[in-house]
């Protein structure tokens, strides 16, 4: 048993209603209050009738009664205006600072012991979704309607840490764009990597040597670490050479090889195709990177990701290793992701600071539009009967899996409450 278990049960109105204090007067709850997250009682305007009498005030909560003095509440004022002590046990009277006694509910036995019992199994499940075997209860309804909230959680999130660079790079916007759409090009296994790539060539250095694919190529290769080597194939000599000037001219200093991963990726993911098709998109957009937020429809997004890794990578995947003839266009799982991870975040972003609801809005009217993601995490939703029918959905989903059943928040979850109390409502008030 835990506090929060027992603030839950206060909250969502699980208790039977035939309620008793421990002096033998009848509880009659209101309204359970508003929750308080902070120091202080557990809930504020509480209303309740305790006999005859009717109670306006806190209730705080605790899993034994004796933790009031444990927790020193009989010292703290801000416990004097308490109505009411919740308690799954009641191993102590209590008494306000004023020597009055504060009345007590014993909660153990008046709930449904179903909540708890589901309860104790999702928190003790070992599946990556705890409640997994339970979310066949679940209505589809249940994800449809709380998907923009969780999606505009995560986006919130993703928010706070774009504008952690933002502020870095000095409020430059198009600097910022560059980098978080490079870090988008490492699809997760090399998103790192990338990240340090755009940093160790900035945008401003990117315009001055960029007059084509090949010099695009040549100094992000070079940065990445990939010109440690020799080569005998005339195309990675040519950008060896290109970049060791680039180098001298602009005293260059290159990541570390080590850093790309290259280990179970499917070779049309190999960092090699992906930093040439960004230099690709470099060279299509011309370095201006207010173009990548530019197109306001899906179609205007997918057509910006038409690109692909130059010639000599259609017979190559790595240097001069040829391989057989396969163009290495960015597929539309590519693109979906891209433009989800790497776009619409950017613009919401761009939306919020710039006071532009309209932005925003469009960022998840474009999410609706868009498939949902087919990444491992959205299909053991799938196989667990939760389906996705957009990227809103998918959105809302990885949000929920990393914000709330990685970290057991099942509690704050609606999912938890349709599993907990939404089977239990016949047992509510037996
Ligand atoms: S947080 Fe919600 S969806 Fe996740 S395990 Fe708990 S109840 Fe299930």
């Amino acid at each position: 048993m835990n506090e929060k278990f027992l603030s839950y049960l206060w909250k969502s109105r699980c208790l039977h209603t035939d309620l008793h204090t421990e002096s033998g007067e009848e509880l009659a709850i209101h309204h359970p209050g508003e929750q308080n997250t902070d120091s202080g009682p557990d809930f504020f305007n509480s209303r309740l009738r305790i006999g005859n009498t009717q109670w306006a005030g806190n209730i705080e909560i605790h899993v034994c009664s004796s933790d009031w003095y444990r927790h020193g509440h009989h010292n703290d004022p801000a416990f004097n205006n308490a109505i009411l002590h919740v308690v799954f046990e009641n191993d102590k009277q209590v008494y306000r600072n004023d020597g009055t006694e504060l009345p007590t509910l014993v909660v153990k036995n008046h709930f449904p012991a179903q909540i708890l019992d589901r309860y104790q199994k999702i928190m003790s499940a070992m599946h990556p979704i705890p409640c997994m075997t339970q979310l066949h209860e679940i209505p589809q309804s249940c994800l449809r309607l709380w998907a923009p909230a969780l999606t505009l959680e995560r986006w919130m999130l993703r928010s706070e840490n774009i504008n952690r660079f933002w502020e870095k790079s000095g409020n430059d916007w198009e600097e910022i764009i560059y980098q978080h759409i490079a870090s988008c090009f490492g699809f997760k296994i090399n998103q790192s990597a990338f990240e340090l790539l755009a940093r160790s060539a900035p945008l401003k250095l990117i315009r001055a040597v960029c007059v084509s694919q090949k010099n695009t190529e040549a100094l992000l290769f070079g940065q990445a670490g990939f010109f440690t080597g020799t080569f005998e194939e005339e195309y990675p000599l040519e950008l060896f050479h290109i970049y060791q000037l680039l180098k001298n001219k602009y005293t260059l200093q290159p990541l570390q090889p080590g850093l790309w991963k290259f280990l179970r990726l499917h070779p049309l993911n190999f960092p090699t195709i992906r930093i040439s098709q960004f230099a690709d998109l470099i060279t299509k957009i011309n370095a201006n990177f207010f173009r990548i937020l530019e197109p306001r429809t899906l179609a205007g997004f997918v057509d910006l990701f038409q690109i692909s890794a130059s010639g000599y990578w259609n017979s190559h995947y790595l240097f001069d290793r040829p391989s057989s003839a396969s163009p290495k266009k960015l597929g539309p799982a590519g693109k979906e992701s891209l433009i989800i991870n790497g776009v619409l975040p950017m613009l919401f972003f761009y939306g919020t600071m710039k006071d532009r609801c309209d932005l925003r809005e469009l960022t998840f009217e474009l999410l609706e539009q868009m498939p949902p993601e087919r990444i491992a995490v959205i299909q053991i939703w799938k196989n667990a009967g939760i389906i996705a029918q957009n990227a809103l959905e998918s959105q809302a989903l990885l949000q929920l899996k990393s914000h709330y059943c990685d970290k057991k928040r099942c509690l704050e979850c609606r999912f938890g409450k349709e599993i907990l109390v939404g089977s239990s409502k016949s047992l509510k008030n037996p």
